[in-house]
């Protein structure tokens, strides 16, 4: 039987540049002791107390089918913290509650793009884009972020896509602070798409789901910005800021006519996420910034450790670490590209690291190390790291 173009078209076969992550997860089956820095997973579990409300909802029956846009109070939970930290008066009608950041970013593409609509994402990117968007039948359309822009891209390399693009551009995909470069966006910048979006009419789809992991600058959801509102679907999670990926709760936030047919979305894709499972989120939520600073911390320190190690070296460099749980280190001394860089590490010194090359062309020649396991660990594993990259570029000669 033949599939549906959509769905085999999703992730366009051939390499995916993930190679070197299956091997390390195979080296780890077969019992190779491999420090794992490949993905935004937290070393720690979700804490006892959200486990227990969620036990608790469980056991006292809300078990059955839940309301499909979110229960009443979560919806409102969530406005009310969009609120807070936007400062945009934010109702619970503005709010859809889904299974995670992905089911967000895939929901809000079919939202705002017709089959055949261009749909903008900035390279280098979280390794899902591209495939979400072909999911929604819109066509990827790549905008090169450059390392000496510290990786936040230019107006104007956006409004040349859209203008090489024959068909019509309809939405535009951001991610502050940024997977996988760790960029964090500054007002000018989200000033300057934003005024572009208003410009090509486009929607901004503007990805949020590291929001409470800010180490330099602030973070700033340009659906707080001007005139943004109308147009910004916001995409938010509990996965990272509580250390829930398992959960599988995440929202979007957007103007209310959005969120009414995204509802009609939900009720024929997923009918809802479980009520217990919404019932631990908002105890989640409840449990405040300090929880969430708490979640954030041990990748401050190791952010920490990065940048104190790099500091005594002149090989690799970190570009930019002011957000999100990873640094993204710049390999192009030792000569060798990310693939083979990360590939002779993980042989030689049992060290999975991310290539660049996994999050598009712009991030060819860096590696992306997870700040994801203990600091003892991690430091000496970053030790190890720079001594490799130090021998590679000696062995290259000056
Ligand atoms: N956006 C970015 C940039 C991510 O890194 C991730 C997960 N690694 C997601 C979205 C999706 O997260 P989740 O579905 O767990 O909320």
């Amino acid at each position: 039987m033949t599939l549906s173009h959509r769905i085999t078209r999703i992730t366009g076969g051939g390499p995916d540049g993930w190679d070197l992550f299956r091997k390390a997860r195979r080296m780890i089956a077969e019992g190779r002791p491999v420090v794992e820095l490949t993905i935004g997973e937290h070393d720690i579990r979700t804490d006892s107390r959200i486990l227990d409300a969620m036990d608790a909802a469980a056991r006292d029956g809300h078990t059955g089918y839940a309301a499909v846009p979110g229960i009443p109070e979560l919806r409102a939970e969530i406005a009310h913290r969009v609120t807070a930290q936007s400062g945009i008066a934010t109702a619970p009608e503005e709010v859809l509650v889904v299974p995670g950041g992905q089911a967000a970013l895939f929901m809000a593409h079919h939202a705002s793009c017709d089959p055949g609509d261009g749909a903008l994402y900035i390279d280098p990117y979280y390794a899902t884009y591209p495939g979400t968007i072909r999911g929604a039948d819109a066509v990827p359309l790549a905008v090169e972020a450059r390392a000496r822009d510290g990786f936040v891209p230019r107006a104007e390399a956006i409004e040349a896509v859209i203008d090489g693009f024959e068909g019509h551009a309809r939405s535009l995909l951001i991610n502050t602070p940024n997977n996988p470069t760790g960029a964090v966006y500054g007002r000018p910048a989200l000033e300057e798409i934003g005024a572009l979006c208003g410009r090509r009419d486009l929607w901004l789809i503007s990805d949020e789901v590291y929001e409470s992991q800010v180490w330099e600058g602030e973070h700033l959801s340009p659906r707080a910005l001007p005139g943004l509102a109308e147009r910004t679907l916001v995409v938010g999670s509990l996965s990272k800021g509580h250390a829930m990926t398992g959960s599988r709760v995440g929202w979007i936030v957007g103007p209310r006519a959005a969120i009414a047919a995204l509802e009609d979305l939900a009720t024929h894709m997923t009918y809802g996420i479980p009520g217990f499972v919404q019932d631990a989120a908002l105890h989640a939520l409840r449990m405040g910034p300090a929880f969430e600073a708490e979640v954030a911390a041990p990748f401050r320190r190791r952010r920490d450790i990065v940048a104190r190690l790099l500091a005594a070296q002149d090989v690799v460099r970190a570009v930019p670490m002011q957000g999100a749980m990873y640094a993204f280190l710049d390999i192009r001394a030792t000569g060798l590209e990310g693939e083979a860089f990360a590939l002779a590490l993980l042989g030689e010194e049992a060290i999975a690291v991310m290539p660049g090359e996994s999050f598009g062309r712009a991030a060819a020649g860096h590696v992306r190390v997870a700040l994801t396991v203990a600091d003892d660990r991690f430091e000496d594993a970053l030790r190890r790291l720079l001594g490799f990259a130090a021998e590679q570029a000696r062995k290259r000669g000056p």
